[in-house]
């Protein structure tokens, strides 16, 4: 079980396998808390180990996932999903029993499928999924901040050691996050309408005006509505996290494409029989869900999503 060193402090050593945005903003968040005594850091790359030495959020850092684990209470997959099966593998025989396993994936069927056969007797493996991000990735993009006032989803099965479960909310919490626990399953159906669909949406987007641009259009991109603006952020987002989101969540994502595109349809017909009660109803019931989004705190009232108007446009 995590060690209690002393009032404030959450767990002795923490190992981070995976060290970029959300790596680094961990360590960033728990420093800010005073969760660990020690926090390890592993990336495989010799430049990316540099960076985060140079801003500094790890206490020791390392190119082996064998020694950034070893004798950590707390270890925390944070590379790509497709990823955490090999290094699962591969740390296994390092854990100390009592450790917690946890990750930061995206998808959470996955983990249990890729993860769970390799996690020894006497560690406790507790899935989670902070959402919260931005479209930035590596060690420099990191910031103690980036969790407060988000959800972080916690997905352990139901044989999962209590203790454990409690101890990983308190360390969410003290990054700043408010905790759910759910089912696997359901978060995946959940995030693929509410994160997964949305990304797949933006790529397909700009990936479609930027053809059009081959064609001899550059005026589309060039004089590019704030709206276009808006779906190019979320296509600037790291190419190999979303491609392993993607098939790693294969069938809530196709699930949910399929619902999207039965919706897109009949909005199709709406436009085609002008069918303007039909359009109305609709975007007055999602106006709503935006209103709700901001009283949730999930976003800000500021007009342009609270960008500087003084920003060039
Ligand atoms: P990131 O900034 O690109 O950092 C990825 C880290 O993983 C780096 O340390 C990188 O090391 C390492 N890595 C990449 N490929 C690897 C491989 N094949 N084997 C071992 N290590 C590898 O990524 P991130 O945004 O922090 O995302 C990390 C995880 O958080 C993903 O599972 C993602 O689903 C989840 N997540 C992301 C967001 C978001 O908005 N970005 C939000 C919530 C959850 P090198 O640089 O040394 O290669």
């Amino acid at each position: 079980m995590a060690t209690t060193v002393d009032s404030k402090l959450l767990f002795g050593k923490v190992a981070l396998l995976g060290i970029g945005l959300i790596g680094s903003s961990m360590g960033h968040a728990m420093r800010r808390a005073g969760l660990a005594a020690h926090i390890a850091g592993y990336s495989r790359r010799p430049e990316t180990l540099e960076k985060a030495n140079a801003v500094g959020f790890a206490d020791t850092l390392h190119d082996s996932p064998l020694a950034a684990v070893r004798d950590a209470d707390f270890v925390v997959l944070a590379t790509p999903v497709g990823a955490f099966g090999g290094l699962a593998r591969e740390i296994a025989p390092m854990l100390r029993p009592g450790a917690i396993l946890s990750d930061v994936g995206s998808v959470k069927m996955a983990v249990i499928r890729d993860v769970g056969p390799h996690v020894p007797q006497g560690v406790h493996l507790v899935p989670a999924h902070p959402i919260a991000g931005t479209e930035e990735a590596g060690p420099e993009a990191g910031f103690a901040e980036l969790f407060d006032g988000r959800w972080c989803v916690l997905t352990p099965s139901p044989e999962t050691d209590p203790q454990a479960v409690e101890t990983v909310k308190t360390f969410w919490r003290r990054c700043g996050s408010e905790v759910e626990v759910m089912d696997a399953r359901h978060h995946d159906l959940v995030l693929a309408i509410t994160s997964h669909v949305p990304h797949l949406i933006a790529y397909n987007i700009v990936g479609t005006a930027a053809a059009l641009e081959t064609g001899g259009q550059r005026e589309g991109i060039k004089h590019s509505a704030g709206e276009f603006r808006d779906f190019t952020r979320i296509a600037a987002s790291d190419p190999t996290m979303w491609r392993d989101v993607f098939l790693n969540n294969r069938e809530a994502v196709l699930e949910m494409l399929g619902r999207f595109k039965e919706a897109l349809s009949a909005l199709q017909r709406a436009i085609r029989w002008g069918d303007g009660d039909a359009l109305l109803s609709l975007f007055t019931r999602t106006r709503a869900i935006r209103r709700s989004v901001v009283e949730a705190g999930q976003d800000t009232p500021a007009p342009n999503f609270g960008r500087s108007r003084t920003r060039k446009t």
